[in-house]
């Protein structure tokens, strides 16, 4: 038995001197250093006495050092546990008390104040910093050469905990097949090839940055352009050079109010992937209007990698996220009874696949509860799949508002809101409502100078909405709450309008 993951990812390795990325220092990173550079980290961390099976958790800014050491982590066998760069020591504290590494690896900036918590999880703290950190001296110092721990499909290469907008972040089982399988799928889907160059801007701690963009280069043995964030100036930079760019909304909208997003400044562009989030289906219109290219978007989640996509030939439908990939079945089924429903209606979405994670991270209960017995996952998420056989998101389950026993689907509120003229976008949320359990409310964010206001909101989506749905309060807002990934992070919202419909009852409004 070889090494599942890595044996696939060298098989389809192009020539040792191709390229494998451009780094934004100038520096050229080929395929022969990709082999040797994971080899000197596999050699360090065996030598450091991780064990297949062993946690190496992770958390360092992005760098291809940092891309290297997920590779070596998977050929030494070990199983790779990225984690946010922006975790606080506290947070920190908690992902390693419950995962147990071996090894901890941190910025070297950071090493003094995470020390206590990495003795105390029991395991033992090494740096990697931007070309520097005292993992990366042992790699410079170990040989190039190492013999891949043997490791089946079935194995775990990664652990990813869940981002928790909707409560404590649970640590995602990927097996070495979870992550091969579904790279095989997109590359195939997408059309990825060796002539390919990804600019690649997202962080390398969730499954958008490091399984999707990462993996995919790899399995097409194409090459990426690998930029530390997302930054417009940087894109614009290297975007002549590029063929195809993965992104989250945000990255979009941003790139929109650029007056250099053109025709001509896109036009050898071969592709553009969006997911993490729900990209609006105005964004999706402006975007084909400004360049002539339509955003395919997909719609996957760190338990499930990915799990639907727009074609890359055929109708790109803004709003929606596209097919079930092939070799993933997905359904939509009444939350309640978990019946199988028709075409067009709203219920949680269920997917299954070589795609669907292994479970929860020493948490079985949390695991069956998630599972159907036939082995459908239970996204959380919400939505339809229409008669074109194309699915739709209309927000997490957990989102879902109840008001005087109706149930509203925030994002029916929200897409009515969106089409009005000055609104960019808009968070429909519920919260404690006296009479109601639970009161619809509307935190808007308009164009600057816009003329409009929250009564007028109110007041127009009178016509257009039913009176249950329509929200008890419209608020107007600078800007969203939204995470590293672009997700608006409804949980905030609510708490800070969580007393508003009791405030008023006391004030006798
Ligand atoms: P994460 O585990 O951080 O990748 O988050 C997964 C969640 O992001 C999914 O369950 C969806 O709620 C959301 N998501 C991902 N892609 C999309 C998309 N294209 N449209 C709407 N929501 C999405």
């Amino acid at each position: 038995m070889g090494n599942h993951l890595f044996d696939l990812i060298r098989s389809r390795m192009p020539a040792p001197e191709a390229r494998f990325a451009l780094l934004d220092d100038g520096r050229q990173y080929s395929y022969r250093d990709v082999l040797d550079a994971s080899a000197r980290f596999a050699n360090a961390l065996a030598a450091l006495g991780v064990k297949p099976g062993d946690r190496v958790a992770v958390q360092v800014e992005k760098s291809i050092e940092a891309l290297m050491l997920y590779l070596g982590a998977v050929r030494a066998g070990a199983i790779f546990l990225p984690l946010n760069s922006a975790y606080t020591p506290a947070e920190i504290a908690y992902f390693l008390g419950d995962a147990e590494p071996a090894v901890f690896v941190c910025d070297p900036a950071k090493a003094d104040a995470l020390r206590p918590h990495a003795e105390k999880a029991g395991a033992r703290l090494e740096t990697l910093g931007v070309g520097h950190g005292s993992l990366r001296d042992k790699a410079e110092a170990a040989s190039a050469s190492f013999a891949d721990v043997a490791r089946g499909p079935d194995d775990l290469a990664a652990i990813l905990y869940t981002s928790g907008t909707t409560g404590r972040s649970k640590g995602a089982m990927l097996s070495h097949d979870n992550l091969s399988s579904n790279s095989l799928t997109l590359v195939d889907y997408w059309r990825f090839t060796r002539d390919d160059v990804l600019l690649h801007a997202l962080p390398i701690f969730h499954t958008h940055g490091l399984f999707v963009a990462t993996n995919v280069v790899l399995f097409s043995g194409a090459s990426m352009i690998l930029l530390p964030k997302f930054d417009p100036e940087q894109i614009f930079r290297y975007l002549p050079e590029a063929t195809s760019m993965m992104g989250v909304p945000t990255f979009y909208v941003r790139l929109l109010q650029d007056q250099r997003l053109t025709p001509a400044s896109t036009k050898h562009m071969r592709l553009f992937v969006s997911g993490s989030a729900p990209l609006l289906a105005e964004t999706h219109r402006e975007w084909r209007e400004r360049t002539g290219h339509a955003i395919l978007e997909r719609y996957g989640m760190t338990e499930t990698n990915m799990n639907t996509s727009n074609p890359y030939d055929g109708d790109r439908v803004a709003g929606t996220v596209g097919f079930p990939l092939p070799g993933v079945s997905a359904r939509v089924v009444d939350p309640e009874t978990g019946k199988p429903l028709a075409a067009e209606e709203i219920g949680m979405i269920e997917v299954k696949g070589p795609n669907v994670f292994k479970g929860y991270w020493r948490n079985p209960e949390k695991t069956a509860a998630e599972f159907r017995p036939d082995g459908f996952f239970i996204t959380g998420d919400l939505g339809k799949i229409d008669r074109a056989g194309y699915v739709h998101i209309v927000g997490r389950g957990k989102d879902l508002i109840i008001t005087g026993g109706y149930n509203v689907y925030p994002k029916e509120v929200e897409t009515e809101i969106d089409e009005m003229p000055g609104v960019i976008e808009s968070a429909v949320i519920g919260v404690p409502h006296p009479d109601f359990g639970e009161g619809v409310t509307a935190v808007v964010v308009c164009r600057p100078g816009a003329e409009i206001t929250a009564k007028g909101i109110a007041a127009a989506l009178e016509q257009r909405l039913a009176k249950f749905k329509q929200p008890k309060q419209v608020f107007i807002v600078p800007e969203l709450p939204r995470n590293t990934m672009g997700k608006v992070q409804k949980n905030l919202l609510r708490e800070q309008y969580k007393d508003i419909y009791a405030a008023k009852l006391k004030a006798g409004e």
